[in-house]
């Protein structure tokens, strides 16, 4: 049996429970209450806001190579970890084990990406008159108020820190209510490599308090939140009467365009894979099928014995390949999508119960003849269902795919370059894998267009939010 180590709050350099209402952190396989969550009063995030500015000022002093050197060498230990901070995602999150480890070495890779770029931020020299220089200089834009979900509970934080310390700004972080350890397994790490104190602070509790609170200081310039279209909203609007930048990696509900001209079983066996990881609750989990007419039902067909195939547990289980639903509003939602989809004429093709009574696991679904009007294909499911939809031509599957008001990921299928460079062209997402159900990496951008968000964590973007461009005009005097 492994321990579970009780969250904490870092605040103004020490571990404590603050003095807030805790609240309950559940393991959603067993439903037992793991520990106690430490619930932030105003007064510790003053206490945060405080010591974010003491971090500022150390951490932006420093040159980028020193900054490099600490995180890199907190990354590393991060990795030495891995095995023995795996187990306490799963328990808090639901994931098979294994992939909560290969999440950590991900968030390793991401942090060690972000951090490396500080040293290639680069300004510009302007051509200047005589008696003149002019340059764009690249500065760290301040202390960062960072707010990560639940369905990476590691790697999400690690986009966030990595980009903000890489830029050199400090960071006060709000992980989720419902997987607060890994952000101070995390955190810890870092601080054993040798981050200063107080470059980074960690709050929990009333998530809608703390951003508010957080958000409306002046004392933090610049945001950065990964969760639902609707929590992105309202915290973009927070953010413009306070005139923050923010970056808004929000929902999406990726379009999978597959044409008959490709190794159907194939693809069908993949998606499966691709759409089931992590129980369905990837924000760029490929989502809509939207397959070509002929290549329909053998599609289908693979699809669903795929499905059936997939073995469900406790993710601390051996062979475990999907885990429970990550909270009870999961289960609420999926239960209504399916029950709204089947009322509105869709056929139930493989699953759409949930498993037993306790844990909260539901069974990979597959729905066809799926009609427009139904839930499941214009909210974003965020669970393991997978609808499935015909199309005649390439004009009606770009039509279906840009139906929705999200545009984060997409996926097509095609051995035409032709059709590649169309739907490269004219499917609105801000990530689009062709031919693969792979999607970014840390080298690679990663971010929506339209209500699934705006600005871009990792690639060369990456520390774009974190940092301002301040133009310098010098006359020369001597
Ligand atoms: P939610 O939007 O209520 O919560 C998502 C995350 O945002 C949680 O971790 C929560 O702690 C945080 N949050 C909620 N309200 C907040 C606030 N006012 N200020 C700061 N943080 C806040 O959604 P949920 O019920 O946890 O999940 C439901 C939906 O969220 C899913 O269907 C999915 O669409 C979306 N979601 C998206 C991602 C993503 O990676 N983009 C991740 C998790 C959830």
């Amino acid at each position: 049996m492994v321990s579970y180590k009780a969250p904490l709050m870092y605040i103004a350099g020490e571990w404590t429970k603050g003095s807030g209402k805790p609240k309950d952190v559940i393991n959603p396989a067993t439903e037992e209450v793991l520990a106690q969550l430490p619930g932030a009063t105003e007064a510790d995030l003053d206490r945060a806001l405080e010591s974010t500015q003491r971090g500022f000022k150390a951490w932006s002093g420093l040159s980028a190579e020193a900054r490099c050197d600490i995180v890199m060498k907190g990354c590393q230990i991060l990795r030495e970890r891995a095995a023995e901070i795996a187990p306490h995602i799963t328990m808090e999150q639901g994931k098979p084990v294994e992939e909560a480890r290969m999440e950590i070495i991900r968030a390793a890779s991401i942090i060690e990406w972000d951090v490396q770029q500080g040293r290639r931020a680069y300004g510009t020299i302007v051509p200047s008159d005589p008696g003149f220089n002019r340059f764009g200089l690249k500065l760290p834009i301040g202390p960062v108020a960072a707010f990560t979900p639940w369905n990476f509970p590691i790697s999400s934080p690690g986009r966030k820190l990595g980009a903000a310390l890489g830029a050199g700004c400090s960071v006060i972080i709000k992980s989720s209510e419902e997987t607060p350890t890994s952000t101070c397994a995390l955190v810890e790490c870092l601080l054993a490599g040798g981050l200063p104190p107080e470059v980074i602070n960690v709050v929990s509790g009333n998530s809608s308090m703390i951003s508010a609170y957080l958000i409306a200081s002046p004392v933090i310039r610049a945001i950065t939140f990964t969760g639902s279209t609707p929590v992105g909203k309202h915290l973009a609007k927070l953010c413009a009467e306070a005139m923050k930048p923010a970056v808004m990696e929000l929902g999406g509900h990726s379009p999978v365009i597959v044409f008959d001209d490709v190794d159907v079983a194939a693809i069908a066996k993949q998606g499966a894979a691709g759409k089931f990881r992590n129980a369905g609750q990837i924000c760029t989990a490929p989502t809509r099928f939207i397959v070509q007419e002929k290549a329909h039902d053998a599609f289908v067909e693979t699809f669903v014995n795929a499905a059936k195939a997939i073995k469900i547990g406790n993710g601390l289980d051996k062979g475990t390949q999907m885990g429970p639903l990550a909270n009870p509003r999961r289960m609420a939602a999926l239960e209504a999508m399916v029950a709204d989809a089947k009322a509105k004429g869709a056929t139930i093709a493989t699953g759409g119960s949930r498993i037993g009574n306790r844990g909260y696991f539901f069974e990979p679904t597959v729905l066809t003849d799926v009609p427009d009007d139904a839930d499941v294909v214009n909210i974003e499911p965020f669970g393991p269902i997978a609808p499935v939809i015909r199309f005649n031509d390439l004009e009606e599957a770009i039509e279906i795919a840009n139906r929705l008001p999200y545009g984060l990921c997409s996926y097509a299928f095609t051995n035409s370059q032709a059709r590649s460079f169309e739907l490269a062209h004219r499917v609105e997402s801000g990530i689009m894998s062709l031919n693969h159900f792979g999607t970014s990496q840390a080298d690679t951008p990663f971010g929506g267009v339209k209500e699934s968000g705006y600005g871009r964590e990792g690639g060369y973007e990456t520390l774009d939010a974190f940092m301002i461009t301040k133009f310098i005009s010098q006359k020369i005097t001597a």
